[in-house]
This record gives structure tokens, sequence and C-alpha cells, in this order.
């Protein structure tokens, strides 16, 4: 059996829901949340697209005996940034939601994976890695998987490439302090470097920092536009349970615990990692220059600090 479990069912939550019925590797979706007619009305919904759909799923509205079984427990619960407000801004609030929840997914005997997407999301999935007793591969946070996808499309466009083809990723806090590792970038499968020189147009380096910029900042832009973000880490974290579901051993910008990787101990933050039915099999310890690895050393030290 291929199920998996959604705590909050708003916009993000469904957003994920809505993507993983369209899609053939999960067999049953249990729907939790704290408002349970709006769960309900969501697995009714979903259920309804089911004739027209490439799988047939079993969606309902449950409660948290039904994590016992199942193989990924995704969290979207909690309150989201309103215009202006920052991710750490979050913490307090999403710190107790969290714990709460996880107490209540472990009483059930769950043991798969929590995939995390509520924000602060670096900060939460150390709190719900402490909380719930699991091996800490087993509770991984969406991370920077969002904010690498954005990336990799914007630097698509730019350079008039598929963005499956772009090998770019952002690592650390998912959030203002999180960082790209250009020294590390490719499309297909030429380098950075050999590419621009290849091009010859002196702006590019310039523009490249100028798209990372867009990326950071793209969630505020969303948020002011309409409301909140939903669709793309909807994607992401289907992408992500994807890669658990199907044993993959993909490898993903997640953000997992850091075990004196990148010199850092004891603090979750987004890494390249292989994610396999396990979870976070082996974290990926790309070699940073110096400036990189200053960036990355801040950006741990800010999710440290933000700790309830
Ligand atoms: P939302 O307000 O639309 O939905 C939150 C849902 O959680 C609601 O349905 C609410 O009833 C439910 N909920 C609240 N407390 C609960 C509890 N204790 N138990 C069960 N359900 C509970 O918010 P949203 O826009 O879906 O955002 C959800 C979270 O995802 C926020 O923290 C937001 O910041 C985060 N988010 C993360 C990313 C990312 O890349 N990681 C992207 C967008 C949003």
């Amino acid at each position: 059996m291929r199920k998996v479990v959604l705590v909050g069912c708003g916009s993000v939550g469904t957003a994920f829901a809505y993507n993983l019925v369209n899609q053939d590797f999960a067999t049953e979706l249990v729907l939790i949340d704290a408002n349970k007619e709006k769960a309900e009305g969501e697995a009714m919904d979903l259920m309804h697209g089911m004739a027209f759909a490439n799988t047939n799923m079993k969606v309902y509205a449950g409660d948290y005996s039904d994590c016992k079984d199942a193989r990924v427990v995704v969290i979207t619960a909690g309150a989201n940034q309103k215009p202006g407000e920052t991710r750490l801004q979050l913490v307090e609030r999403n710190t107790k939601i969290m714990q709460s929840i996880v107490q209540s997914i472990m009483k059930s005997g769950f043991d798969g994976c929590l995939v995390l997407a509520s924000n602060p999301v670096d900060v939460l999935s150390y709190v719900a890695y402490k909380e719930s007793g699991l091996p800490a591969s087993r509770v991984i946070g969406s991370g920077t998987t969002l904010d690498s996808a954005r990336f990799r499309v914007l630097l698509g466009e730019y350079f008039g490439v598929d963005p499956r083809n772009v090998h770019a990723t952002i690592i650390g806090e998912h959030g203002d302090s999180e960082l790209p590792v250009f020294s590390q970038m490719s499309i297909g499968v030429e380098t950075l470097d050999n590419l621009l020189e290849r091009r010859g147009n002196v702006s590019d380096r310039d523009n490249l920092r100028v798209i990372f910029e867009a990326v950071k900042n793209a969630a505020y832009e969303i948020i002011n536009r309409k409301g909140v973000t939903n669709f793309g880490i909807g994607t992401c974290l289907v992408r992500i349970t994807k890669a658990i579901l199907n044993n993959e051993h993909s490898i993903l910008p997640v953000s997992c615990l850091l075990k004196g990787e990148y010199g850092e101990e004891d603090v979750y933050a987004s890494v390249p990692a292989i994610v396999t039915r396990e979870g976070v099999r082996e974290v990926i310890e790309l070699k940073l220059n110096d400036e990189e690895k200053s960036l990355f050393k801040k950006s741990a030290e800010v999710l440290r600090k933000t700790r309830v």
C-alpha cells in the first residue's frame, strides 16, 4: 500500500493533494485538518476527479490513527506569511502547532517519513525531528527544493534551455539567508564557467545575480499579488513524496539534519541529498568556494538562532 497522509488542507496542502491525485504513484490519500469539515469537503471534491484520473486512488478525510500505516505524512498545517512578514517571524506560532501535530502522528504508531512544508520549514523540521523520535533521515523539510526549482526555471529562460537541463542548486535556509551555488552549476554537461566563456557576454554574471535575487524574493512578490504561494510548493512536495514512495535515490535539495557536513552540526538546512524510501540516505557535500562557505555558515547560524 502506498498511503500518504496530508496534515493541513489549506492552500499549500490542497495544491499538493490536487497534484498527487493527477499522478499515479500513490494509492491512498488521507486528509487531516483542524477544520474537519474542510478536510471532508476537499476529499469529496478531489474524489470527483477520479473518473478522469490516471489512477484509482482512494481519497478521504481521516484522523491521526490513519498515520499508522502511512509511508509518508506531509505536513502543511500552520499559519502562513502575511504580506511583508518573513518566514522566520512565523516561528513561535508554528512551533507549538508542529509539536502537537507530530505528537498526534507518533501516537498512531507511525513509522514512515515525515515531509514538511510549514514555515519556517528548516526550524520546524528540526522541531519535528526532536518531537517525533524518528531517525533524522526520515524527517525531511521541503527546504530549498522550491527555491532551486524557481532558480532552474528562470535560468532556463535566460539561457533558452529546458529547466530540466539546468543543474543549479540553492542551499541553506529556505528564506532570506539562502545562497546559490554558482561554483558547481552546469547546463546539461557544460560547466557554467565554460558556458559563460563561450557566450562572451560580459553582463552574464551580473544578470545571474539578479536572477538569484528574484528567486529569493519570489515568495514576497507572489504573496503581494495573490496572497499565498501554493502551486510551486505543491509540485515540490509531490516530487519529494514520489522520490520516497518510488525509492528513487534522487538527488534533491532538501532540508535535513547536518551531522558535521559543511562544518555544521545539529541544525536542519538545505543541501543536496539522496532521497530513498528510507528518506535521506546521504548528504552530498559540495566543494563550495570560500564565499559560499562563509554564506552557508551564516545561514546555518541564522537557523540555529531562530529556534524557540
Ligand atoms: P492555510 O492557512 O491556507 O492552510 C493552513 C491549514 O492548516 C488550514 O487549513 C488550517 O485549518 C490547518 N491547521 C492549522 N493548525 C492546524 C493543526 N493544529 N492541525 C491540523 N491542521 C491545522 O496556509 P497555507 O498557505 O496552506 O500555508 C501553510 C504553511 O505552508 C505555512 O506555514 C506557509 O508559510 C507554508 N508554506 C511553505 C512553503 C515552502 O516552500 N516550504 C511555501 C508556501 C507556504
